[in-house]
């Protein structure tokens, strides 16, 4: 019959084969669920399972295991031994029965230990789990074991023990690895010369080493603190600009670098360039853990912070200056002005000098029409003779300052010798001119107030045309006062007055 074709009347798996107990029994194994039954009928359901397949299948699970199963009388020799102990031993699970570790493992100390071990067990009748060592008989490498320790009772009432080992040498050697790693980071913590911190993110907890605790005047027994403590360090100005400046690194790339004071545990600040970076992100990609450090600036603030000062104090100091310039040009300038100004008037009357001339008719342009009269105090020496130099002074300025009242703003005043004085009427043709120059006259004929008893009288030459002919002008003008002495004095002369047949001049 083909079993293939069969199919398993617990699990329905089609594929069953054919097994051996003995030469001469048979039976049949489903390969699905391992189930056997007798060899006929095939496809009948087995009424029970033999006692003989429990216990091939114990033996099998027992074998299969990857733990270690052994059992051991009083002196340690083995009545039951799986295949992992024996691969372990470089043996066979039936050729160890009736022996004992020391005739496979070169170890004779965990022998010993075993031994001792085992019967105390068993003496105190209660199950413990021990973790111990065996070494591989063909390697020589250590492995390490969680065994649990059953002591049992024979048939016969003699002590026994069941034990399951648990091989444990990765997890132990993961948590060697993660120790070592862990001492290396303590280490390289102390060793650094910098304040560093490691920062928890989900679990707002910050490890740092003795050195940050040193900077911030903390008692360097607390290796940790929550995040909220931290903050409260932060100088009340800065906090906000720090967290700021961490939660854009958390949200960014994870790059974090900000100067901040801090307060230390005595109350002092100090600056810190405080900088750390992310280096564990959960599997959302959210961060986990940033690592930084931070390093004490205040000498360099400090000497940043004098720098600016002395800069500023700088800049008040230009600024001082440079208004001190600025007033003291505007003193000079002013100075200049009245300099220039007084290099043109004649100080004991006010009017203009020469000076004053030259600039007023370059000022002007040349065909601006004007009459230009030449005025002299008659009998002047007289006055000085008479009342003395000061009183013929105030004569002067007096007779000077009745003029310029007479004149309008853009007509010109200048003395022009001891007791003579040189007008420009600007823009007078000679009629208006003449009748200028006889109000003058007139006026000062007039005047009153004069220190002296008696009037003071002015003769006048006056001759009108253009500005380019001022020097014709003034020749002319002065030949015409002459001409008015000549006359009598106290008179106005002009071309249209002058005579020059006139037997006075
Ligand atoms: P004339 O009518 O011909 O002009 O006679 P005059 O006396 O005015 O003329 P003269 O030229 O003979 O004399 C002018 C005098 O004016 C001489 C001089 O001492 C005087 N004098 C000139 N300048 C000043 C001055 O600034 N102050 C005073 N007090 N006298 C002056
Ligand atoms: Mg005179
Ligand atoms: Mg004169």
């Amino acid at each position: 019959m083909d079993l293939s074709q069969e199919s398993c009347p617990y699990c329905g798996h089609t594929g069953l084969t054919l097994g051996y107990w003995q030469e001469t029994a048979h039976f049949i194994q489903c390969e699905g669920c391992g189930a056997q039954g007798p060899r006929s009928p095939l496809a009948e359901k087995p009424t029970s399972i033999s006692p003989l397949t429990d216990e091939s299948l114990l033996r099998t699970v027992i074998d299969e295991s990857p733990d270690i199963i052994l059992m051991k009388d009083f002196d340690g020799d083995f009545l039951l031994c799986n295949e992992s102990l024996a691969r372990l031993y470089g043996s066979t699970p039936t050729k160890m029965i009736g022996k004992s570790d020391a005739d496979f493992n070169p170890n004779t100390e965990q022998v010993e230990f075993y031994k001792e071990n085992i019967r105390q067990v068993m003496r105190s009748g209660k199950l413990q789990i021990v973790e111990e060592a065996s070494t591989d008989s063909d390697t020589g490498e250590v492995r390490y074991f969680q065994s649990i320790k059953k002591p049992l009772k024979g048939p016969d009432g003699s002590d026994r023990i069941l034990v399951i080992a648990h091989d444990i040498t990765e997890l132990k050697r993961a948590h060697q690895l993660i120790e070592e790693k862990e001492r290396r980071y303590a280490y390289a913590m102390a060793a650094a010369g910098e304040g560093i911190w490691d920062w928890d993110i989900p679990g707002n907890r910050v490890y740092h080493n003795r050195k940050w605790c040193d900077l911030l005047g903390l008692d360097s027994s607390h290796a940790s603190h929550e995040m909220s403590v931290l903050s409260r360090l932060i100088h009340p100005e800065d906090h906000d600009a720090m967290m700021e400046s961490l939660n854009q690194a958390l949200v960014g790339d994870g790059v974090y670098s900000h100067e901040h004071r801090m307060l230390r545990g005595d109350g002092e600040v100090f600056w810190g360039f405080d900088r750390g970076r992310v280096v564990e992100w959960d599997e959302t990609g959210r961060p986990v853990r940033m690592v930084g450090s931070i390093t004490d600036i205040t000498d360099r603030k400090r000497a940043e912070q004098k720098l600016a000062e002395a800069k500023a104090e700088l800049e008040k100091s230009n600024q001082l200056l440079e208004h001190l310039v600025s007033e003291r040009t505007e003193e000079l300038a002013n100075a200049n002005r009245e300099l220039q100004r007084m290099a043109r008037i004649d100080p004991l009357t006010g009017t203009g000098n020469r000076f004053q001339l030259e600039s007023w008719l370059s000022a002007k342009s040349g065909d601006l029409p004007i009459a230009v009269l030449m005025l002299d105090i008659d009998h002047f020496k007289k006055i000085n003779d008479t009342y003395g130099h000061k009183l013929g002074d105030t004569v002067l300025k007096q007779v000077a300052s009745a003029l310029r009242e007479q004149l309008r703003d853009q007509d010109l005043i200048i003395r022009f010798g001891g007791e003579e004085f040189l007008l420009v009427l600007a823009g007078a043709n000679e009629q208006q001119a003449t009748q200028t120059a006889e109000r003058l006259r007139a006026y000062v004929e007039q005047l009153a107030g004069l220190p002296i008893h008696h009037a003071v009288t002015v003769s006048i030459g006056m001759c009108a045309g253009t500005l380019n002919g001022f020097e014709q002008l003034q020749q002319t003008a002065d030949e015409y006062l002459y001409a008015a002495k000549a006359g009598g004095r106290n008179q106005v002369v002009s071309s249209h007055s002058y005579l020059p047949e006139n037997p006075l001049i």
